[in-house]
């Protein structure tokens, strides 16, 4: 079980997939009983958020839509997130499941593409 974060570091958002890992590490991190859900959210911007804008910034990660968040030795870490089987859409153009394909998801069906660049 993963926790999907979507948040807005590109102007058509990033879709932030954090690992069970991840998501504890970020609730010790940011569990605050008297700020809640509010502080919880400030730690993510300052943990996931503000050095994800600088790793892309730096070139280190592409402007992927789908991002993986980990935890290596104490601190998050970011990877592009590679499609899973279970998230393939339907076929826009014939119904099948599509299947993950690199970075993005192909029919085959009849081989159409979604969210290939
Ligand atoms: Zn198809």
């Amino acid at each position: 079980m993963t926790t999907r974060i979507n948040t807005q570091l590109t102007e058509k958002g990033i879709e932030l997939i954090l690992t069970p890992a991840a998501e504890n590490a970020l609730l010790e991190k940011g569990y605050d009983p008297t700020y809640g859900a509010r502080q919880l959210r400030r730690t993510i911007q300052k943990h996931i958020e503000d050095p994800l804008a600088e790793a892309i910034v730096r070139g280190q990660l592409v402007d992927s839509a789908r991002i993986e968040v980990d935890v290596e030795g104490g601190n998050f870490v970011f990877r592009e997130a590679q499609p899973q089987a279970a998230d393939a859409p339907l076929c826009y153009a014939c119904g099948s499941k599509m299947q993950p394909a690199g970075s993005c998801y192909v029919c085959s069906s009849c081989g159409a593409t979604s969210g290939c660049s």
